[in-house]
């Protein structure tokens, strides 16, 4: 049984209380490591370790902090492999997707930031005959890192290396449903040189550890990446404070398919934006609405397509689904099929779980799920299900499709089938969300502005906006005549 440490001041540590939780391998249902249960203790421990660090890392020159990430980058990406196979077995997730996904977007985020801080440059303001104001960016002191399950080291190094890159030191906490990966990049701090205490990593509950590094008046910003009810919690405790927060929440994204589309591309592409990752990716499109004319064709080449995608265990090469991230998580989204045919939805495919055989016969596995017949209002169509689900709506309008688009309470994503140039730069003005891709999905070029409207989330992550949200800008008056 492997025992996850904390990474505690440079030093891999036991939680000061000795217990421990379970971690599950969902791909066969079983424990397969143990995670610090850690308490508001470690959380002091590791703000104190971060606070002392701070005076060195931030006086340190910017090229000296993005050698060291750069070293980290390259210490990840010589252990692809490993990284990858970890990934897969904490999460569920194919080894493919975390070799080509996962994995090499956590090396991307720190080479990202590593170099981007080298061309990070302040605004100054001119006043004619006056003088001239600059404005400097200083590090913020002590920040907070709180990142999901489902992308587990790519989400997790998308806000620490922003956040170390701009002199930051951080306190950082990884789902307690997937902290492999996290505890094995504090291996590769210490390999890389990092000083003690820049980076510190606290595993444990979110309610627990989370809630303790929220309430820590020491810690003054917060990048949080999770559900919206719990942003909603950290938000409550955070705001009195005043805290800098960030917060990046849920999604229900539409997938909007016109008949004049490039019907192959969108079908294609449509197969991954509903079941990558098992569905399990804030940008995966939950609804699907298409034009009528194409309706019935799409509907029966996408179903015929789901169908057959194949759902196995994450080692198996040809696995195009693996598990679901936890038993829990595999019955809330259950949970919602069943929802789906109470409010009059019929299952085109899929609806139930998967029994492999073998090691792999309590692994956590659901088909991938098409449901038709329901009403773009109802509670499937509205909340949030995050798994392998969705649901088909046929339109007649472009004003129709964009009321339903834009009916729920979530504004994250967006994606746009058609060849017609001014209907795809119409749509896209026009669709609530924060990101809109058209004919494509999940291209991602790490210098756009990331981020959600409504209830999505509050800021930006990416390029200069993660750096802007990780420094405090302080204007300087210079009077020259
Ligand atoms: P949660 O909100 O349950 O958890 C996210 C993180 O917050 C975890 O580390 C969790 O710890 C921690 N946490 C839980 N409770 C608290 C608390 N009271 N105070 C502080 N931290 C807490 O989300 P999930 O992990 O279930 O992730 C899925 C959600 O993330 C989905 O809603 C998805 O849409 C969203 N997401 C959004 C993205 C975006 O960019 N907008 C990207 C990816 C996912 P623990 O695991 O121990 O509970």
């Amino acid at each position: 049984m492997k025992y996850i440490k904390n990474y505690i001041g440079g030093q891999l540590v036991n939680p000061q209380s000795g217990n421990y939780i379970d971690n599950y391998d969902p791909s066969r249902g079983r424990v397969y490591a143990q995670i610090p249960d850690s308490e508001k203790s470690d959380i002091d421990s590791a703000v104190a370790a971060a606070e002392a660090a701070f005076p060195a890392w931030s006086g340190m020159s910017k090229s000296e902090r993005s050698d060291i990430m750069i070293k980290a980058a390259d210490l990840i990406e010589a252990r692809m492999d490993e990284f990858a196979a970890a990934e897969s077995l904490d999460n569920g997730k194919p080894v493919s997707l975390a070799t080509h996904v996962d994995i090499p977007r956590a090396v991307s985020n720190f080479k990202f930031f590593a170099t981007a801080i080298l061309h990070f440059a302040a605004e100054s303001h001119h006043m004619e005959n006056l003088g001239i104001n600059y404005t400097l960016r200083k590090p913020i002191g002590v920040v907070g890192c709180i990142s999901p399950w489902n992308l587990p080291l790519y989400l997790f190094t998308w806000k620490i290396a922003p956040a170390l890159a701009a002199g930051n030191c951080v306190v950082a906490k990884p789902s307690e449903i997937t902290p492999m990966t996290a505890f094995m990049l504090s291996e590769i701090c210490i390999e890389a040189g990092m000083p003690a205490g820049v980076l510190n990593i606290v595993h444990g509950l979110g309610h627990k550890v989370g809630d303790a590094m929220t309430r820590d008046p020491k810690i003054k910003a917060i990048s949080f990446t999770g559900g919206t009810k719990t942003g909603e919690t950290i938000a409550k405790i955070a705001a009195p404070m005043f805290k800098k927060l960030s917060l990046e929440l849920g999604g229900k994204n539409p997938n909007i398919i016109f008949a004049d589309c490039d019907f192959k591309q969108a079908l294609s592409t449509t197969l991954r934006s509903s079941f990558a990752n098992q569905g399990q990716i804030c940008l995966c499109g939950s609804r699907i609405f298409i034009e009528r004319p194409i309706y019935e064709k799409f509907r029966d080449a996408f179903v015929e397509k789901v169908s057959k995608t194949k759902v196995s265990y994450p080692t198996d090469p040809e696995a195009k689904l693996g598990a679901l991230v936890s038993k829990p998580h595999l019955e809330k989204v259950m949970s919602y099929i069943d929802l789906a045919k109470e409010e009059g939805g019929s299952v085109l495919t899929g609806g139930t779980q998967v029994h492999l055989e073998g090691e792999y016969k309590d692994g956590y596995y659901l088909r991938p799920t098409v449901i038709e017949g329901l009403a773009f209002d109802c509670r499937t169509n509205q909340e949030e299900i995050f798994g392998p689900v969705v649901t088909i709506t046929p339109f007649d309008t472009e004003e129709e499709v964009l009321a339903m688009a834009n009916s729920t309470e979530y504004g994250l994503s967006a994606t746009v089938w058609t060849e017609h140039l001014t209907r795809a730069h119409r749509v896209a003005d026009q669709l609530h969300s924060g990101i809109v891709w058209v004919n494509s999905w999940l291209v991602r070029d790490l210098r756009t502005p990331f981020g959600g409207v409504k209830n999505s989330g509050v800021g930006r992550e990416g390029g200069f906006e993660a750096l802007r949200f990780f420094t405090e800008p302080k204007n300087v008056f210079i009077k020259s005549h």
